[in-house]
């Protein structure tokens, strides 16, 4: 399909408004195709109801997701609610759990352990960041690998690392792979820099992108030179979550460039907005192609939360 126009945890959800006197992206004079995550979720969701229809008609199910969410963080909230508001536009149950920050890791390992045993649930994910007396390894790897949608259970990172199939890719990495296939098919070859190597995004993405034949540097907060490193890159996948870490001399004419980075920052005017970890003006004159922020990599990682949960559903009939 055609892309010409113009978006952590469980998401975006960590950095709170910052007050900054960094520019806010101008879209104009630039050269750089946009990579419109919108549209190619919308593209990937309306495959997602024909899906939806056969499994209802085959087999008369109709996917489940389970939302657990604790505490009250205000980002959260909102990604929650644009993740059920999207499973009813296809026709996914979805269910939400909120809990209160002060219960303890049992009760909730509890929880995730009766929507494991749950035959009207598809897929689980919990939202993250949890409050931070919670250990989010022990919580993940409570979710049955089976109904693990968001994909960092280790089986299932295990599996991707490993090269074994049939195992959940990540949301966040996929919808990356799925922006950059638009523009670029093959990879074979080419020079990727993956800027970031966190579980939920980094580590997925590199190994993703070396699957695709691609040559990989993961590069975290230590690396040396990082400028240099991208500077020789196709493809720059910026996900540290630095606000316009990746300026518009650190990347060669004619690259792809991926910015997962959601960075919430406040004018001068005191008004919010978002930023991206790509200084999208600079960058936009020297990319071949780039996804914007908002409307790129955010979009994606739903629209394929949204497809492993049917996936999910899938596995049980194939
Ligand atoms: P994280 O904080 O868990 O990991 C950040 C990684 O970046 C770490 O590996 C760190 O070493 C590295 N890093 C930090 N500074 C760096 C630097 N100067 N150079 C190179 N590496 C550096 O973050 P995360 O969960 O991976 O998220 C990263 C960004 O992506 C955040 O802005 C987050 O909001 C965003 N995000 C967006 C989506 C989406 O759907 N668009 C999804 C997930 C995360």
């Amino acid at each position: 399909m055609p892309f010409t126009t113009h978006s952590k945890k469980t998401l975006a959800e960590k950095s709170p408004a910052k007050k900054t006197t960094l520019k806010k992206p101008m879209l104009e004079n630039t050269t750089a195709k946009n990579i419109d995550g919108r549209a190619l979720a919308v593209h990937l969701k309306e495959g997602l109801i024909k899906r939806i229809d056969i499994l209802k008609k085959k087999h008369n199910v109709r996917p489940g997701l389970a939302i657990i969410r604790v505490g009250d963080d205000p980002a959260s909230q909102v990604y929650v609610a644009s993740k059920k508001r999207q499973c009813k536009e296809i026709g996914i149950r979805s269910f939400e759990h909120v809990l209160s920050s002060t219960i303890e890791q049992k009760a909730l390992l509890d929880l995730i352990q009766s929507i494991n045993e749950d035959p009207e649930i598809h897929g689980l994910i919990v939202q993250l960041p949890l409050p931070k007396h919670f250990n989010s390894a022990e919580i993940i790897q409570a979710i049955s690998p089976r109904k693990d949608v968001d994909g960092l259970h280790p089986l299932n990172l295990g599996k991707l690392f490993c090269g074994i199939e049939g195992g959940f890719t990540p949301c966040t990495p996929k919808g990356c792979i799925k922006l950059i296939h638009t523009v670029q098919k093959d990879l074979k070859g080419l020079k990727a820099v993956v800027v970031g190597a966190s579980n939920l995004v980094g580590k997925p993405l590199a190994h993703l992108l070396l699957r695709e034949g691609a040559t990989v540097s993961l590069l975290n907060s230590k690396t040396k030179n990082p400028k240099s490193l991208c500077s020789q890159a196709d493809v720059i996948v910026a996900a540290a979550g630095i606000p316009c870490l990746i300026q518009g001399d650190w990347v060669k004419k004619g690259a792809l460039v991926i910015d997962v980075g959601i960075n919430h920052l406040v004018d001068e005017q005191g008004k919010p907005y978002l930023v991206g970890d790509v200084d999208y003006e600079a960058v936009s004159k020297k990319a071949k192609a780039m996804t914007p922020v908002p409307g790129g990599v955010g979009p994606m990682t739903v629209a394929c939360l949204l497809e492993n949960t049917v996936i999910a559903v899938e596995n049980l009939y194939s």
